[in-house]
């Protein structure tokens, strides 16, 4: 099997109502996504997607996934898709790093594998496990009461477990935002309270040591080592996310005992080949993972959770679906969909959905024939 062409189209996806993260820093409206189809000379196609959360969340945006498309793709006609680990290192080694722009190429070859074998990708990736996917909520920052409003207004739709963007300015609003959700919480319910790097330590530390719980907090810092001296100086457990990008920042957080969860997101570590991989350690060191994507719509969703499905549930926290936020939907009934706050990996072989070209519109970029 042989690639023969790759089709490129951007996609603007508006968001329901405006977001606001890190105590408002970050605020967003719309995502830029990218779509990739990779076409093969056996009538196989996989299809892929790469969509940061915005320009200010990570060091990866919507046109640096075009551009870096345009020096990848041309080195991928004539190879053989199913051949991930070769894909992986032919990318790496013609553009170090930049993973946020090969993760939609490395989902497209591997949507080919799971269709050439007649699998769903989660049967691929280590087997279905038993029971739903989990999912959590995505509540944007606002004041103690609008929080609460957000989280009920989640709850109505079915979510048990969620993830509560706080980290302002001031350590007595986001004590009294986690106060009011923790006293708000239902039995059964898990919370996380995740500062995307907002805090400097001496605020997250001032904030976690304040509160009861029980609570997981996420990413408090900028750097590492930031996260790490917040870690040593307080007994809730700690998610990293975007301070985790290769399989050596995970190594070396495992060796300090820096963290007791994980953000495992498929755009930010560079497509299924290296979040497996991710996976697979974090299992063995018995860190936690929300196995998610960065954004993007339900076909990057569903990709995540072909993995999740794969990972057996002990190992897991939950699953956002950034598609449950968005106004525009490009497979409409397809994919993993929020039902009372779980999912199902697709049963289709490969990712499970095919996005419509209708709504994808003209490409942006052929290469290829
Ligand atoms: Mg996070």
């Amino acid at each position: 099997m042989r690639i023969t062409r790759i089709t490129v189209w951007q996609l603007t996806l508006p968001l329901k109502k405006p977001y606001r993260l890190s105590g408002g820093r970050l605020l967003f409206e719309e995502l830029d996504s990218t779509f990739v189809r990779i076409d093969t000379d056996q009538g196989v196609s996989g299809w892929g997607e790469g969509c940061p959360w915005g320009v200010t969340y990570l060091p990866a945006f919507g046109k640096g996934i075009r551009a870096g498309l345009a020096e990848l793709a041309p080195l991928l006609i004539g190879r053989d898709p199913r051949r991930l680990e070769v894909i992986e290192r032919l990318l790496d080694t013609a553009l170090p790093g930049h993973g946020y722009v090969k993760s939609a190429l490395d989902m497209a070859c591997w949507d080919i594998l799971g269709k050439a074998c007649g699998l769903p990708l989660c049967d691929l990736l280590g087997g279905r496990t038993e029971g739903p996917v989990v999912l959590h909520s995505s509540i944007p920052s606002g004041t103690p009461d609008e929080m609460v409003g957000f989280v009920r207004e989640a709850r109505a739709a079915g979510y048990r477990f969620h993830s509560a963007k706080v980290g302002g300015a001031e350590a007595d609003l986001d004590i009294a935002r986690i106060e009011a959700l923790v006293a708000d919480r239902q039995a059964g319910e898990t919370l996380t309270f995740d500062a995307n790097r907002a805090w400097l330590p001496a605020e997250a530390i001032q904030v976690m040591n304040a509160v009861a719980g029980p609570a997981w907090f996420e990413q408090p810092c900028e750097t590492y080592a930031q996260c790490l001296q917040v870690r040593r100086a307080t007994r809730h457990p700690v998610i990293l996310d975007e301070c985790i990008l290769t399989f050596d920042d995970l190594l070396r957080a495992q060796a300090d005992g820096a963290c007791e969860g994980l953000g495992l997101k498929l755009n930010r570590v560079g497509g299924l080949t290296k979040a497996r991989r991710l996976r697979d350690l974090a299992m063995a060191a018995g860190i936690r993972m929300n196995i998610e994507d960065s954004g993007g719509s339900v076909l990057s969703a569903s990709a995540a959770v072909q993995l999740a499905a794969a990972t057996p549930a002990p190992h897991r926290r939950a699953t956002w679906l950034c598609h449950d936020m968005l106004t525009l939907d490009v497979a409409p009934g397809q994919g993993a969909r929020n039902d009372g706050g779980v999912t199902q990996a697709p049963d289709q072989p490969g990712i499970g959905v095919e996005p419509g070209l209708e709504v994808l519109g003209e490409p942006v970029a052929v290469y290829g024939g």
